[in-house]
Order: C-alpha cells, then sequence, then structure tokens
C-alpha cells in the first residue's frame, strides 16, 4: 500500500506564526494565557497545554490583571485591547496580519460610510472568534449573513458594503455577492476577503483526492476550515474517512488497498499527520 501525506496541508503561516510566539514566550516562562484556543486541535492544545499555554474565555480575561496574554491568530475586537490596557495586561499579539488588515478595512469602511448610512455586510460565521472581532471594528453594527438564506436581514435600500471572514468559500460569497446585487436599490461594492492561503488549498485538494483510492482526512472536530475541506475531499472521493487523530483508525478497511493519501485542515498539525502516516505504513 502506498501512503502519501498531502504536502499542501498543514497550518497556514498565521498558524505557524501564533505557536512560534507561544513557543518562545514558554521556552523561559512557566505559563502563558490564551484567549481560546490558539488552534481548533485538541492534540496541538494538549501538547501546548504541556508546556505552559491555558486557554481563557473572555469573561476570564476581563478579571485578570498584571498579567500575559496571548492573542490567537483569529484577531480581538477593540474592547479587548482596551480591557488588556485598563487592567494592564501586557499582550503578546499573533492576530494574524491578513485578518489585521481586514479589521483595518472594515473600520475604514464603516467610519467613512457612516455619512452615507452604509451598511457592512459581513460573510461568516456568527459568533466565530474572528468574526467577532471584525464585527467589533463597526461598534457592533455590522450584519453577519451565514450564506443567501440568512440574506433577508439586509436593508437593500441603503449602500451596502460586503466583506468575508477568511475561512469562508469562494464559491458561498460569489453566490451571496450575486444574491445582494439582484436586490441592491443603492449602491453595492464587493470586497473579496477571503484568505488565499484556505481557498488556494480547494482545487489542490480535489487533485489530490482523486489520485488515491482513501483519504484520511485529520482534523479537530471544532474547526470548521477543517468541516469545509473535508467535505471538498467526500464530493471527489466517497471513501473519504474523518479522524481526529491516529488512534480513530479502523485498520480492517485498509486491506488491499493500492493507494491512501492523508491530508488535513489549516487547523491540523504536521505531526498529527505524520503518526497517522506510521500507523498505516507498518500494516
Ligand atoms: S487562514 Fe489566512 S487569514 Fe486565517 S490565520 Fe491563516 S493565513 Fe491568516
Amino acid at each position: 500500500m502506498k501512503v502519501e501525506i498531502d504536502p499542501n496541508s498543514g497550518f497556514c503561516f498565521g498558524v505557524v506564526t501564533a505557536i512560534n510566539k507561544a513557543e518562545e514566550y514558554l521556552k523561559e516562562n512557566e505559563i502563558l494565557y490564551c484567549i481560546g484556543d490558539i488552534v481548533h486541535n485538541s492534540r496541538e492544545v494538549d501538547r501546548l497545554g504541556n508546556k505552559g499555554l491555558k486557554a481563557i474565555n473572555h469573561q476570564e480575561f476581563q478579571e485578570m490583571h498584571d498579567c500575559k496574554v496571548l492573542f490567537r491568530a483569529h484577531g480581538e475586537p477593540p474592547l479587548t485591547y482596551k480591557i488588556a490596557k485598563e487592567n494592564n495586561i501586557e499582550v503578546i499579539d499573533a492576530s494574524c496580519p491578513v485578518v489585521l488588515n481586514l479589521q483595518k478595512r472594515i473600520r475604514n469602511a464603516w467610519e467613512l460610510g457612516k455619512k452615507d448610512n452604509i451598511q457592512i455586510v459581513i460573510y461568516g460565521k456568527k459568533g466565530h472568534a474572528e468574526v467577532n472581532g471584525l464585527v467589533g471594528q463597526t461598534n457592533g453594527e455590522a450584519i453577519v449573513v451565514e450564506g443567501v438564506e440568512g440574506a433577508d436581514v439586509i436593508d437593500y435600500t441603503r449602500p451596502i458594503k460586503l466583506f468575508s471572514q477568511t475561512t469562508k468559500p469562494l464559491d458561498g460569497f460569489r453566490k451571496l455577492s450575486s444574491h445582494i446585487a439582484e436586490r441592491a436599490q443603492a449602491k453595492f461594492d464587493i470586497y473579496d476577503t477571503i484568505c488565499r492561503k484556505v481557498s488556494n488549498r480547494i482545487p489542490e485538494l480535489r487533485e489530490f483526492a482523486k489520485k488515491h483510492d482513501y483519504i484520511v482526512f485529520v482534523s479537530g472536530k471544532k474547526s470548521s476550515n477543517g468541516k469545509m475541506l473535508y467535505n471538498i475531499c467526500k464530493e471527489e472521493n466517497e471513501n473519504t474517512f474523518f479522524i481526529q487523530s491516529a488512534s480513530d483508525l479502523d485498520l480492517s478497511i485498509f486491506k488491499d488497498i493500492e493507494t491512501v493519501g492523508i491530508c488535513g485542515a489549516t487547523s491540523t498539525p504536521r505531526w498529527v499527520m505524520e503518526e497517522v502516516y506510521e500507523t498505516l505504513i507498518n500494516l
């Protein structure tokens, strides 16, 4: 049986930078707090947890004083920075530069658009950490739309500026853009702000999924990027299996198979895919 790990799977640079910053600090210190899981992968969270990284929620953050807290790649709303300042919390800011740039663009669009009663619409997942950070740039006024089905909350009589959460799929963004364009009664501007680190992976992953008999997709259950990329693999290859780690593998199904491809989300550590590789190659 030939086993191959997808060379394009694994952490994006935003996540790599956040993890490096945490590990760097923990080389010399025993504990570092992080708002939320640094990455949506429980294995990596556990590995860093053993080194001293401790996830806290926003409520806990609000009650902390005089300590150091890491902001992960998803970014934070202005309120979190304000609390840090008031509570003398030193921030290790690992917000991804792509997300920071998007925050800035949304803030500018909102501020400049006030006089024209512009409506900021964000294509994204309600309650997602990155989306909360984006909505925070508009004092909570931006509307979050998860897809065409939820688009009836938009006021089509007002000018609209549409942005996207960085990890949403391009085709969903295009569908929503056309849906709004058909209904808009005032100026409508579209800003495609989807991160190409994620969207470029889709065509590559389709090719990878097609060329193997079986696909083992490795990801944490909480990762929305993981769910999306798993579905892409499943569309191309119905023999696609979702696992979180090598121990989830049902080894009985890998008999008389010629090729297996291992791939994962942007939040899947390389070392977890390598464990799966070792398990399969030893069969
Ligand atoms: S997916 Fe893109 S925007 Fe999001 S953390 Fe990774 S590099 Fe940054």
